[in-house]
């Protein structure tokens, strides 16, 4: 799913401030959608609120599908939206395989 920026999200919800839609992408994970509509559905309830609001009622709601949803964002089309993010997250996996296998 593209947004008006050309970016790829796996939901999203319009209209927070009045009657808010929510949309999921229908190609994920039974797991992962359910972690990512509870993000929306903070986005909604707040009318639009805090992202890191959004991010901790989506892994409340199922910590396993947002770790995977986390993973599963590691593609270029989302990678370039928070390049020094990835670049950070990439160095401490190195890090963290360096220390147990080095
Ligand atoms: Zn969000």
């Amino acid at each position: 799913m593209l947004n008006r920026f050309g970016q790829d999200y796996f939901g999203v919800t319009i209209n927070a401030e009045t009657s808010p839609e929510i949309y999921i992408r229908n190609d994920l994970p039974k797991i992962v959608q359910k972690s990512v509509l509870a993000h929306e559905k903070e986005h909604a309830k707040n009318k639009g609120g805090y992202e890191w609001q959004s991010w901790i009622a989506g892994f409340k709601a199922s910590p396993v599908g947002w770790a995977l949803s986390v993973i599963m964002s590691l593609r270029w089309s989302r990678i370039k939206m928070y390049p020094i993010l990835t670049a950070a997250i990439v160095m401490a996996i190195g890090f963290g395989l360096l220390m147990r296998f080095g």
